[in-house]
């Protein structure tokens, strides 16, 4: 049986990428596309060539972290008519190695909610992955939606992932829905599964105290029972919002504990 020709085409694309990586969590806001950001971006850093997908189409705000939000998709015609999208990429002043990026958020309007049924979600994620000009790439790095939705079944199966990245925060550990998402991802035999504890602590900006907040540690834990890689623990940056309004991820933003974690992360990665 072959395979339809979107999936033979994604199949082609992926051989052209070293390492394909999945961000996941159990639940929206727990910062799972501010890791896929800042990891991201902590590559680039590093001289990585890395494309980013984002593939949350409830919250697709990958572009906007990344300060290309109103980048124009353009097309390229094929030799046998079909058009290619060209991703834009992103700027940074030249600081790091370009970043291409590709957003459920390019194909809808902005301020209108996705009504879309989870068969069209995973077509128009997997058009995402093979339609796009992504070309050479050492990282692809796919923001995934919140949860354990058929288009993540959907979509990895088309995909061979080398890693899946599950974020949590402190709070959200305790949850089925963490534990869920991971076993998502056990059940597929992504080869390398990790865990990462997103808002654990909060640096106090008087006594440079840490201040955990939610219960810190359970990240760790979580990932000890299930036999899975911890990948480290991401403390609440309050100037988290500022780089998110410019444009830029915090690993790039600035000098804080936050950027220090999350270079640390892309250097386990690696
Ligand atoms: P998700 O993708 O899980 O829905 P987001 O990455 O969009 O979550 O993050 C949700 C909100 O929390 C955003 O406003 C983001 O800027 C903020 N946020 C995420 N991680 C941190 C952090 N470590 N410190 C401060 N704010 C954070």
């Amino acid at each position: 049986l072959g395979a339809d020709p979107l999936t033979e085409r994604i199949n082609e694309k992926q051989q052209k990428w070293k390492y394909k990586v999945a961000v996941l969590s159990g639940k929206g806001g727990v910062g799972k596309s501010t890791v896929a950001v800042n990891l991201a971006a902590a590559l680039a850093k590093k001289g990585y060539y890395v494309g980013i997908l984002d593939a949350d189409i409830h919250g697709p705000n990958v572009a906007k972290m990344l300060g290309v939000d109103r980048a124009e998709v353009l097309a390229e015609e094929l030799e046998d008519g079909r058009f290619e999208m060209l991703p834009p990429m992103t700027d940074f002043m030249g600081q790091v190695t370009p970043i291409k990026v590709m957003s459920m958020g390019f194909l809808v309007p902005e301020d209108q909610p996705i009504i879309w049924r989870g068969s069209l979600v995973t077509k128009a994620i997997k058009q995402l992955l093979g339609d796009v000009k992504w070309g050479e790439l050492d990282f692809m790095i796919i923001d995934f939606p919140p949860g354990t939705g058929d288009e993540i079944l959907t979509v990895t199966q088309s995909l061979q992932l080398d890693a899946a990245i599950i974020v949590t925060t402190p709070q959200e550990v305790a949850l089925l829905d963490t534990g869920k998402a991971l076993n998502m991802m056990k059940k597929m035999e992504v080869p390398y599964i990790a865990v990462v504890e997103n808002m654990s602590y909060l640096i106090c900006p008087h006594c440079g105290n840490e201040i955990d907040l939610f219960g810190r540690g359970g990240g760790r834990k979580l990932a000890e029972k299930e036999g899975v890689e911890f990948l480290g623990e991401i403390p609440i940056d309050l100037k988290a919002r500022q780089a998110s309004d410019a444009g830029i991820p915090i690993v790039l933003y600035g000098d804080t504990m936050a950027a220090k974690a999350f270079m640390e992360l892309a250097e386990k990665l690696v």
